[in-house]
């Protein structure tokens, strides 16, 4: 197995869910003690599962609990029950257990193998405050291209809530009908719908990868996306800034009539779009006349080149970006998304 480094003791939260087993599940919280060295010379961190001491890789000595462990000898990471028989591996020599493979499932273990999250905080506590600013605009004012830049550059997390919502589309679940019927016909979706995907969204990002910087896509539309923000965040929690993507109508349509040839999107078609600007008109640029009343709004105009937009809107989320990010190139994929470099050819 590569070592990330063997001196260092665990600061990994391992979450095991879905296993089928009770004794399987749980979370598994990092302990300061430093690495120990096993019998067979493997360094590996003792740690905790569900209260009780285990070891992430079995030493041949500790108590038989349940645990996550690094096999040497079978080069695989194995998930064990509480009496010790291995439940699940995955053979491969990654120095932290995989989050994005199947586990095999092995003897009394239950198919399908479970999800292994690896959490960078402790998700039992409230995630610390994280700092959002929100991004609106009309449809096709170029708030996706921006924000994925400012995610693939800046290291700014972008949650875009009509993506959100697309995505819970596809998982099928019980309220996916009712939102598809909003989306087709360019209605808004119910503010608790909305506000709860956000939340979840947030919350597993601060917990996966501690990063706390949001831009918000798309959110608030309406004064009842924003009550039911204040109703989940807290009444006295502060207006997040917003960053309001200003462009022509004109433009707007212009762009969304190109784009609806290849997004694939049931939502780009003349009908939706008229609804679409519509509310936008009626119900957003409201908010945005409220944000900038507050003094909280900050104006792009987004009419221009899509160089100069970047360049205005980092300008925007520089204090709050961390320096590194600020003064690296620009990545491959960035120059793309700016119309600087063509993409592959993929034909
Ligand atoms: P978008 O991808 O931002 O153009 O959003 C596509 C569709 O998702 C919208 O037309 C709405 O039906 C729905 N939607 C996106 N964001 C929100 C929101 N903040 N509140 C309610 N519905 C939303």
């Amino acid at each position: 197995m590569t070592k990330t480094d063997t001196d260092a003791s665990n600061t990994f939260f391992l979450e095991v869910s879905g296993a089928g087993l009770p004794e399987v599940d749980g979370l598994y919280i990092p302990s300061a003690a430093p690495p120990a060295e096993s019998e067979s010379g493997t360094l590996s961190s003792p740690g905790f599962w569900n209260g009780k001491p285990a070891w992430d890789r079995a030493d041949g000595k500790a108590a038989r609990s349940p645990a996550i462990s690094y096999s040497n000898s079978y080069k695989s990471w194995r998930i064990s029950r509480l009496d010790g028989h291995l439940a699940y591996e995955l053979t491969c020599d990654d120095a932290l257990p995989p989050t994005d493979r199947p586990w095999n499932v092995y003897k009394m273990g239950v198919a399908p193998g479970p999800k292994v999250t690896l959490h960078d905080s402790d998700p039992r506590l409230a995630s610390p405050d994280p700092n959002i600013i929100f991004i609106l605009g009309g449809p096709g004012a170029g708030k996706g291209t921006m924000c994925k830049l400012a995610q693939i550059q800046l290291g700014w997390t972008h949650l875009s809530t009509g993506d959100l919502l697309r995505t819970e589309l596809k998982t099928e679940g019980p309220r996916a009908a009712s939102i598809k019927s909003y989306i087709d016909a360019g209605t808004l979706v119910p503010d608790e719908i909305v506000v709860k995907l956000l939340k979840d969204a947030m919350e597993k990002t601060v917990r996966d990868t501690g990063n706390l910087n949001f831009l918000i896509d798309g959110f608030p539309r309406s004064f009842g996306n924003l009550d039911a923000w204040y109703a989940v965040f807290g009444k006295d929690s502060d207006l997040p800034k917003m960053i309001y993507f200003e462009c022509p109508l004109d433009v707007l349509t212009r762009r969304i009539l190109g784009r609806a040839q290849y997004s694939n999107r049931s939502d780009d078609n003349i009908e939706a779009m008229k609804q679409r600007f519509d509310i936008f008109k009626a119900e957003t640029l409201p908010i945005v006349e409220h944000f900038t009343d507050k003094g909280k709004c900050a104006e792009i105009d987004t009419g221009q080149d899509r160089s100069t937009v970047y360049d205005l809107f980092r300008a925007q989320l520089a204090d709050q970006t961390d320096n590194d990010c600020l003064t690296r190139p620009l990545t491959e994929e960035a120059e793309m998304l700016l119309g600087l470099r063509p993409y592959p050819d993929r034909t």
